[in-house]
């Protein structure tokens, strides 16, 4: 596994040619494995959907890629670029941005002031992509930018997952990992967030990796997606494949 990463390593346009690309990777939590041997693919520009029951793995796996968790075994690459073992600071400034299922603002501070906090890590990152300014994050989500006095704590449900979602934006990230954004939402909120988050794949070429467990939601966006059982993969495929799949569905996927 490496340590540091030097500033060839941060450099992001290779993430551009190959994406973020797993293999072979386990973690576990003291005598639970929670992932187990995974092989997994998100081609850049395109959406894709990790499903599964609870428990299935999927968001230690997020954690996993994102460096707060270390592997036991296995590689992950972004770009070419090995990040296997690397710090969660490094691998942020690589170019990956990890939106935790929960909504995590900071509540006491202001929309905007949340928001200064993402531009910060944008500033702070070598990236071959233009970092979005706060101005376009208010216009992908016009709620913010009325709300954008208020502490974040008086935010709905939907209007956090949208700031927390703009403060990642801001730090200009090649891949976007996404736990569960639709949890606890309305269905019209959810098509709002994931019509804005598809845009941004068509227009801007983001990478996105896409947890849920609201798996007929989540493949309306995706372009492909992976099955996770138990921290093991037993399906992978283009979405349209995978929604159409009767057996899948009824065991897996709940719909
Ligand atoms: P959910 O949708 O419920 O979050 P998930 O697919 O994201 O499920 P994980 O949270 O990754 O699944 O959990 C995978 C396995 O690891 C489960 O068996 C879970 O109980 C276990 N696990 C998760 N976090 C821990 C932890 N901190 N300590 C011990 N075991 C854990």
């Amino acid at each position: 596994m490496n340590s540091m990463l030097d500033d060839r390593t941060v450099r992001a346009d290779g993430a551009a040619r190959t994406g973020l690309c797993v293999w072979g990777l386990t973690a576990r939590y003291g005598p639970v494995t929670a992932l187990d041997d995974v092989d997994l693919t998100a081609p850049p520009g395109q959406v894709t959907a990790v499903l599964g029951a609870n428990g299935a793995g999927k968001t230690t796996l997020l954690r996993t890629v994102s460096g707060l968790l270390r592997p036991q075994a296995g590689r992950i690459e972004l770009g070419g670029v090995d990040l296997t073992g690397a710090s969660a600071e490094d691998i942020a400034r690589a170019g990956i941005a990890h939106v935790p299922e929960g909504r995590g603002v900071i509540t006491e501070l202001t929309v905007e002031e949340n928001l200064r906090l993402g531009a910060l890590l944008g500033s702070a990152r070598s990236s071959v992509r233009t970092p979005p300014t706060i101005a376009d994050v208010y216009a992908l989500f016009p709620s913010l930018q009325r709300r954008k006095g208020q502490a974040a704590h008086s935010l709905s449900g939907g209007e956090r997952q949208m700031l927390v979602i703009g403060r990642a934006l801001l730090s200009a990230p090649e891949t976007l990992l996404l736990d569960e954004p639709s949890l606890g939402l309305a269905p019209r909120v959810v098509s709002r967030i994931f019509a804005v988050l598809r845009e941004l794949v068509d227009t801007e070429g983001l990478t996105v990796l896409l947890v849920e467990q609201n798996a007929r939601s989540a493949l309306s966006i995706a372009d492909n997606g992976v099955v996770l059982n138990l921290g093991r993969v037993v399906a992978r495929s283009d979405a349209a494949t995978l929604a159409a799949d009767d057996e899948l569905r009824h065991a897996y996927l709940g719909f």
